[in-house]
């Protein structure tokens, strides 16, 4: 199987890009962050305690999380509902950036996310995905971009769905998790040794999609 590991901070665009990239190679493209994002979900929902880890924990072995196909995307279903804009909000964000900080929230994942690249070829963007979550995989791209150029891409694309945000929150939690990110001790935000990095930061969408490509021709032969 081809897998193709896309790491990046917080409003890179990562997901945007590997969803453009699985769809012009054939591939399926899985958003790890929306599975923090359904377990943060699940704990908001439940009035789970999320600074407390043991409870977490507990509630772990409750959470039916499933990936559907539907046309080149995918589907995350929770106890069977479809969570899509949901897992969006800015309460979602700050548990789901806390709870990504657990081990036993990390190895629940870690299984998920490895069976899913062993059955098909795929595009998978996170923080620890070429560091962790696939060690070997055949390309890995680590893409970023200056906080205060995603906090306004973030901005845009909050309006957009409706909701009025204000810039400087917004860049105060992109800071907040980009610490998080890189300063948890169990697999942190950080560039594998072996990714190609690409700063998008004065690049446009089709740029950084033309650039993602070029790398993965170069390191995969038969693309
Ligand atoms: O990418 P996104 O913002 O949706 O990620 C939500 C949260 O999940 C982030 O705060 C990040 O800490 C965490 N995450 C992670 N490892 C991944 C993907 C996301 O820790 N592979």
């Amino acid at each position: 199987m081809i897998s193709v590991a896309i790491d990046g901070p917080a409003g890179s665009g990562k997901s945007t890009i590997s969803k453009i990239i699985a769809q012009k190679l054939g591939f399926v493209h899985l958003d790890t962050g929306a599975l923090y994002r359904a377990i943060a979900y699940f704990i908001d929902k439940n009035n789970v305690d999320f600074n407390n880890e043991n409870e977490v924990k507990k509630c772990l072995k409750f959470v039916d999380l499933k990936i559907e196909k539907s046309g080149a995307e995918q589907k995350i279903l929770l106890g069977g509902k479809v969570l899509s804009s949901e897992l969006r909000s800015l309460n979602i964000t700050k548990i789901a950036s806390r709870i990504a900080s657990y081990r036993c929230v990390r190895e629940y994942l870690l299984n998920f996310q490895r069976d899913f690249a062993e059955k098909q070829n795929v595009v998978m963007d996170g923080r620890d995905i070429g560091t962790v979550v696939l060690p070997n995989a055949s390309v890995k791209i680590f893409i970023t971009a200056s906080p205060e150029v995603r906090a306004g891409r973030r901005l845009e694309q909050m309006s957009k769905s409706g909701e009025k945000p204000d810039y400087n929150e917004i860049l105060d939690a992109i800071k907040k998790r980009d610490y998080e990110d890189t300063h948890r001790v169990i697999a942190p935000l950080k560039k594998a040794d072996d990714a190609a990095v690409i700063d998008n930061s004065n690049m446009n969408l089709n740029q950084t999609v033309e650039s993602v490509l070029s790398i993965i021709k170069e390191r995969v032969e038969s693309i």
